[in-house]
């Protein structure tokens, strides 16, 4: 039985099936993933980006504002391949560890909540998220899925599903922040015709 899978383990009625070498392989994977991370913060051209980040936020944290806690720099996001210095600088942020942290931590709670969520709800929670992105940035455009995204998004603006449907039609399929805040402004009239259009 070396190597191969071990039969599940009986403990009174609860059945529990011998997850562990899948799991240790991963973990072993992102051990060695790590290091290499952390070697990669080594190197010169982020040391360089990182100074660059501090002294775009007069070395205080973004979000704290703190000058006295130890800095850091945030990713917004990461993408296999990438090195550490390869992102946009919009995408690096000042922060404090404390803060650093607390984000870290909201990033792993939302994830987690996310992958317990109903299918039903993940088309509104993808609503919310375009919705918060294209109030950022309303130059990007997305699809919507359906009536529930489009709820979604449309609380984000302080617009109606309907509406939000109606900016998808103006913009052949689409919607971008422009869109939406363009369709806000219509009067009630206007939006009526967006019910029947989709
Ligand atoms: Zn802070």
């Amino acid at each position: 039985m070396i190597g191969g899978p071990k039969a599940p383990i009986d403990r009174g009625s609860v059945q529990i099936q011998p997850a562990e070498a899948p799991i240790g392989i991963a973990r072993r994977k992102k051990r060695k993933m790590n290091k290499k991370y952390a070697e990669l913060l080594k190197d010169p051209r982020w040391q360089k980006k990182r100074l660059e980040i501090f002294q775009r936020e007069n070395f205080e944290c973004e979000w704290c504002g703190s000058k006295d806690n130890p800095l850091t720099v945030h990713h917004d996001y990461y993408r296999y391949g990438k090195t550490p210095w390869e992102y946009p600088d919009t995408s690096l942020h000042c922060l404090c560890e404390e803060c650093h942290g607390i984000v870290t931590k909201w990033k792993k709670e939302i994830k987690k909540h996310t992958e317990e969520l109903l299918i039903d709800n993940l088309t509104q929670l993808l609503g919310y998220i375009v919705g918060l992105k294209l109030s950022n940035y309303p130059d990007e455009s997305f699809d919507v899925y359906d009536y529930e995204m489009a709820q979604g998004v449309g609380d984000c603006f302080q617009m109606t599903a309907d509406q939000v449907l109606y900016a998808k039609h103006l913009n052949k399929g689409q919607i971008d922040g422009w869109m939406l805040v363009y369709v806000r402004k219509q009067p009630k009239a206007r939006r009526k015709n967006g019910k029947s259009a989709s």
